[in-house]
């Protein structure tokens, strides 16, 4: 089970279909290992289910309440917090109807990776960026617009440079390990990070790390003597 989790508003985002692919792709192969947010795909899909099966949105205000004998009975003033506690309790309540429902969803749990890889983590062909640090482009495969998709390895024990990006950046560990200023992070953890952070990933000792980075814009290194990376890390496009 994983430790690190996409915030509700992303998985929210991504049950609703509104992330663009790369960032999609990162969701979905977390979801793969991380029952917690399986779970908690489940009830926002069948959320958006019920919401999007609504006639009338305004049943979740005042009027309808007598016609849905499913719900609980609640106080007068029923105010917005009541209506999402009415609409939760109605997904526990149709709950035969979303077994039924959920069966083609689950396929989805698969990680979508093992779909767009050309070869197992191990056999592709990886270009060396440094001598330990290694990437597996994505971006033919995966194009979106603005977005960077790839793998990297970090050979086992590395230390990535201390960088910056001037955009986001999206990580799911798929192999191995590692650590940074701000924690430990293994296989499944997604980790999304903004322009305002800067940090320098060290794999652990153990074994080489491999993670699916989705950036919307270039890293920066920021060290004093990395500098001169920054061109050799620049992605193409
Ligand atoms: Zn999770």
């Amino acid at each position: 089970m994983s430790a690190h989790h996409p915030d509700d508003f992303t998985l929210l985002d991504y049950s609703a279909g509104s992330l663009d692919v790369a960032q999609a792709l990162a969701v979905s192969v977390h979801i793969a290992y991380c029952r917690h947010c399986q779970e908690q795909f489940k009830k926002l899909n069948a959320l958006g289910g019920i919401l999007l099966s609504e006639a009338q949105p305004a049943s979740l205000g005042a009027e309808s309440q007598a016609d849905d004998e499913r719900v609980a009975p609640r106080e007068p003033q029923a105010g917005t917090d009541d209506g999402f506690e009415a609409l939760m309790q109605r997904i526990q309540s149709s709950g035969e109807q979303q077994r039924a429902d959920e069966a083609p969803r689950e396929r989805g749990f698969h990680n979508p990776l093992n779909r767009y890889l050309p070869a197992s983590l191990d056999e592709l062909a990886w270009k060396q960026q440094t001598r330990e640090i290694a990437k597996f482009d994505l971006n033919k495969i995966i194009n979106v617009p603005g977005a960077r998709v790839a793998l990297q390895k970090i050979k086992a024990g590395a230390k990535v440079p201390t960088h910056t990006h001037r955009g986001n950046e999206l990580t799911v560990v798929l192999k191995g390990s590692f650590s940074d200023e701000l924690g430990v992070y293994h296989a499944g953890d997604y980790i999304a990070r903004d322009p305002s952070h800067h940090h320098s990933p060290t794999a652990m000792q153990n074994e080489d790390c491999i993670c699916l980075t989705v950036l919307d814009a270039p890293m920066r290194f920021t060290g004093p003597f990395m500098r001169w990376l920054n061109p050799l890390m620049a992605w193409k496009g």
